[in-house]
């Protein structure tokens, strides 16, 4: 007797995708087998049709972020992630150095870890972000961290919270000590600001502008710099958000010299060009990211890297704000223009309705790049990413056949806008399993918005840095 069966689906497993049936038994998956095997169940969900697929786990997420004046939105909101599909998240833990009054980096995941507890409706990690120039003995600290299930620490290198490459270098050591995988947000300021302060010069002061006074060249610049410091410290190195062809192409040279280097790109990449943030009318600074959204050819390259292996995950870079906040409460002109697309429960639609029904990506690919490489990279598997015996029992079930318009008033997430407003999609998410529990069935949000537990994560070795500095290893 099994507690639910879901069966008659197409299931993506480590295999690829095969007509079985999936047993869970409390909170795990217990037995896959043929359609019809498991007979006995509490509970059986009828998947005749559907494509079944494990929970997405989306490595980039933010909830109760404040700055330039406004808070985004809160925890309470995480059942939009598996109304979308995805059942794990890792969000961000931010440690300033400047903060008045100063925590350290246990006590700021202590108190991200207090404000998420109870309030999050899917199972979430943290990565921690040292911003500004971090101490040596915030630095000191990161073997802690990465001891205590935080295995992914993140430096910015441009905005408010920048470190000098010679921090970065300080914090990639020590990640690279104590087997960590450094996290970085590339884009390289000082080219960035000396083509803000020209731009300015020369009257071209619309956000619109944005595309050009942080081009293509200021992601490039900054991940070479990130590559030549890993070179030097061995450290693995993950590239969140990557939307320039530049970009793709640096990491993979890192990488043909031996380089542990991997690349998420966002959907918000994959789905729009710069052209629309000069769009008044329909308020297309909304529309802006950071890094910036590029061109056309950036974002073919995009896909063709998602595709072929050179970039590794997709993540939603989900930051809830209303149009109001971004409009009014942050600036609007090229020095001042503010980000944050909410998009955590459009990820894996756009995904699937783009790359699979699109015919970018093979079903395993969307697969592997919305849950099996997430999970494995940032330290979850073999618990989450793959529907496989032993795995946590987090299930989604995708009408591929299915029509519908995104309508931001039918969608879950806070803010008062989807930059996805009216795209047309084909494939929707039925069913969202998390740990056995049915959190969303047929289009309404049933289950808990509470349940959701925070995990320790612990590195592959693939993925976490090791071994002599590349730089010395390689004779010369
Ligand atoms: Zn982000």
């Amino acid at each position: 007797m099994y507690d639910l069966v879901v069966t008659g689906g197409l299931a993506v497993t480590p295999a690829g995708p095969q007509p079985l049936d999936i047993a869970v038994r409390g909170e795990q998956i217990v037995a896959l087998g043929m359609h019809g095997a498991f007979p006995e169940a509490a509970r059986t969900i009828d998947a005749t049709g559907a494509v079944v697929i494990p929970g997405g786990v989306d490595p980039h997420v933010h909830y109760s972020v404040s700055f330039a004046g406004a808070d985004s939105e809160t925890q309470d909101h995480s059942y939009a992630a598996a109304a979308g599909g995805t059942t794990t998240i890792v969000d961000f833990v931010f440690h300033e150095m400047q903060a008045v009054p100063y925590l350290t980096p246990g006590e700021a995941i202590q108190r991200k870890k207090d404000e998420s507890a109870g309030r999050m409706a899917v199972d979430y990690g943290l990565h921690l972000v040292l911003t500004q120039n971090p101490s040596f003995e915030a630095i000191e600290e990161i073997g802690d961290v990465i001891r205590g299930g935080i295995p992914t620490i993140k430096t910015m290198m441009t905005y408010g919270w920048i470190s000098d490459d010679g921090h970065i270098l300080g914090v990639m050591e020590e990640v690279a000590r104590h087997g960590g995988l450094s996290v970085a947000h590339a884009e390289d300021d000082a080219i960035a600001n000396w083509l803000t302060a020209k731009y300015l010069r020369e009257g071209k002061t619309h956000g619109g502008y944005i595309a050009e006074t942080r081009p293509a060249l200021v992601e490039e610049a900054a991940i070479r710099r990130l590559m030549l410091l890993c070179e030097h410290t061995g450290s693995s190195l993950y590239v969140l958000h990557m939307a320039a062809a530049s970009g793709v192409r640096a990491l993979a040279e890192g990488r043909a010299k031996g380089l542990k280097l991997f690349g998420e790109t966002l959907t918000p990449y994959l789905s729009f060009t710069s052209d629309a943030l000069f769009d008044d009318a329909n308020r297309g600074l909304l529309w802006n990211n950071y890094p910036t959204i590029k061109s056309q050819s950036d974002q073919d390259e995009l896909w063709r890297a998602l595709a072929d292996g050179r970039l590794e995950t997709v993540g939603s870079d989900h930051l809830g704000f209303t149009a109001e906040q971004r409009y009014g409460t942050m600036g609007t002109t090229v020095d001042e223009l503010q980000a944050g697309q909410a998009g955590v429960e459009l990820r894996l639609p756009v995904l699937y309705s783009m790359g699979v029904t699109g015919g970018r990506l093979s079903l395993e690919r969307f697969v592997e790049v919305v849950s099996t490489n997430p999970a494995k990279i940032m330290g979850l598997w073999p618990r989450k990413g793959q529907l496989a015996v032993g795995a946590d029992a987090d299930i989604v079930l995708i009408d591929p056949e299915r029509r519908w318009t995104v309508r931001n008033e039918d969608l879950h997430m806070l803010p008062d806008y989807s930059c996805w407003e009216g795209w047309e999609m084909t494939g929707k998410v039925t069913t969202t399993i998390l740990r056995g529990d049915v959190l969303y069935e047929d289009g309404t949000y049933v289950g808990s918005r509470t349940g959701g537990r925070f995990l320790e994560r612990t590195l592959l070795p693939a993925y976490a840095s090791g071994g002599a500095p590349v730089a010395e290893a390689v004779p010369s």
